[in-house]
């Protein structure tokens, strides 16, 4: 765990880099023309302790983003807290689906066809209410290890997942590539948003934008920002 400073301390830390996140998130909205409620702060908290989760709820965060199932589905039942709504924001691996589907208030991952009949029979099976499901878009260049479906793909992703009964389509999410500029990318994904939409007008969801480059992702559309290392801190380096 890489929080070595505890209690009030520790609190008074979330509490200033969420204000400052705050302030960005404000800045960016007003530099876009947007209103800063159209825009959804989710705290992604993995390596991050279960009493990070709780003191950033005490702070007024209300959404909550984890990429590691084994690791959220413990810290989920530690926190306790069932006003919070949990992001599974992580690759989705085959023999995860039936546990994310339990915790997760939002699936932001799926990227892959053949995986769509095994989170709706999982949903069908585990859930009492369809599971909110983004579409995981690739954007060039593709960063290795994050997945996402290439843009043209993402069509018949989204007829699979609308026709799922147990699934909402809900829209689009994407990791700017490293090493490149991250708004000709986002560019691309508000394109493959407003495609979507056209189709689907619920698939409002678009899931970018994370400590480096949320004002970026404000200026494209985003409607959840997935910010971790502003909020909590650094992170050990192998950890996406
Ligand atoms: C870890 C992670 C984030 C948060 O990234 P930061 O740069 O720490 O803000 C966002 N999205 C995904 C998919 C992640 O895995």
């Amino acid at each position: 765990m890489a929080a070595a400073v505890t209690g009030t301390d520790r609190l008074d830390q979330l509490a200033a880099n969420l204000a400052a996140v705050r302030r960005r998130i404000e800045a960016g909205c007003a530099a876009a023309g947007r209103d800063p409620a159209s825009v959804t702060l989710i705290a992604v908290t993995k390596y991050f302790p279960a009493a990070d989760v709780r003191h950033l709820a005490r702070l007024g965060v209300t959404d909550v983003g984890e990429s590691r199932d084994q690791e959220a589905r413990a810290k989920v039942v530690e926190v306790g807290d069932d006003r919070l709504r949990w992001h599974f924001v992580g690759q989705l691996q085959r023999n995860k689906i039936r546990s994310v589907v339990r915790y997760a208030a939002v699936l932001h991952s799926l990227d892959r066809l053949e995986l769509v009949g095994e989170v709706e029979a999982a949903a069908a099976r585990y859930r009492s209410l369809p599971l909110p499901v983004l579409v995981q878009v690739a954007l060039e260049p593709a960063v290795p290890g994050r997945g996402g479906a290439v843009p043209a793909a993402v069509p018949a992703l989204a007829e699979a997942v609308a026709a799922a009964a147990h699934l909402r389509l809900a829209g689009v999410m994407a990791v700017a590539p490293r090493g490149a500029p991250p708004g000709p990318a986002f560019a691309t994904l508000a394109a493959v948003a407003a495609r979507l939409r056209q189709r689907y007008p619920a698939a409002t969801m678009v899931s970018a934008g994370m400590s480096g480059d949320l004002e970026v992702a404000i200026e494209h559309g985003a409607t959840h920002l997935r910010v971790g290392t502003a909020l909590l801190g650094g992170r050990p380096a192998l950890v996406r």
